[in-house]
């Protein structure tokens, strides 16, 4: 049976909580007390992530959501945009909540909560789907390279980073946007950075979005490297990479 796989285009978004490391190196209590607080801050932000917007991993101090565009790139990151804008809000307003309900434990976490801080990483590209059995799994160069964001060179603590690729579907309008260079897996690429403020006045500019209803099945635009393998929106289980493999094989037999 082949695993279920399909492409897609989609927005990724990565949330990092900082500060984290340095915390949990102060021993006493803290470690435990360090654990909790960050996974409370984490669930925080992501009950504060709505549709098209979806986890798909949770990886101790930080998160992976994505979003399938279905042809609306603009949309689609404009929504990316205004969630990620809330949860820095949701972040400070669940920072300042625990801070107070732990005020009277003088532990190293506790006691420096006020340190942490968020960071989100933004990119759009085309992604594969994998589906094993009830887990749907991410996978591509996109997914790499927004990984990759989280280790750059930025001497901040708090920020929004973005690549070349969502500036062009919906960062571009952003105010105060400024560029680095960094290098990742050899190539030296141009990444995009702002402040939370920033992204807050952007998300206030945005549209809400009219519909909260599921968009109706993909449709999606294919780019031509896949162009060879079956629509993914066909049937899951005849589609895929897995598939294309096999008829190429078995014709090549037959010759
Ligand atoms: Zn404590």
């Amino acid at each position: 049976m082949s695993t279920p796989i399909r492409l897609t285009d989609a927005v990724l978004v990565v949330v990092d909580i900082s500060g984290y490391t340095s915390f949990v190196q102060k021993r006493t209590v803290s470690l435990e007390h360090a654990e909790a607080i960050v996974s409370e801050l984490i669930e925080s932000i992501i009950d504060h992530a709505d549709h098209p917007l979806v986890v798909n991993k949770l990886e101790g101090d930080a998160a992976l959501l994505y979003a399938e565009t279905r042809g609306a790139r603009e949309a689609a990151a404009a929504s990316a945009i205004r969630q990620v804008s809330g949860f820095f809000t949701g972040f400070a307003t669940s920072l300042q909540r625990i801070g107070t309900e732990r005020r009277h434990c003088d532990c190293d976490a506790c006691a420096n909560i006020g340190s942490l801080k968020l960071k989100a990483f933004m990119h759009i590209g085309e992604i594969v789907i994998k589906r094993v059995r009830t887990f749907e799994e991410i996978a591509g160069d996109p997914v790499i390279l927004v990984h990759r964001m989280t280790k750059n060179a930025l001497p901040l603590r708090e920020y929004v980073l973005m690549t070349d690729a969502f500036c062009a579907a919906g960062g571009s309008d952003i105010e105060d946007l400024r560029s680095i260079r960094e290098r990742i897996d050899g190539a030296e690429i141009a990444l995009h950075w702002c402040d939370v403020d920033a992204i807050g006045r952007r998300a206030a500019q945005l549209p809400v979005a009219t519909s909260p209803a599921p968009a109706p099945a993909p449709d999606f635009e294919r780019s031509r490297a896949f162009a060879h393998l079956p629509r993914a929106d066909a049937a899951w289980a005849n589609a895929g990479p897995i598939a294309a493999l096999r008829q190429l094989l078995s014709r090549w037999r037959g010759r």
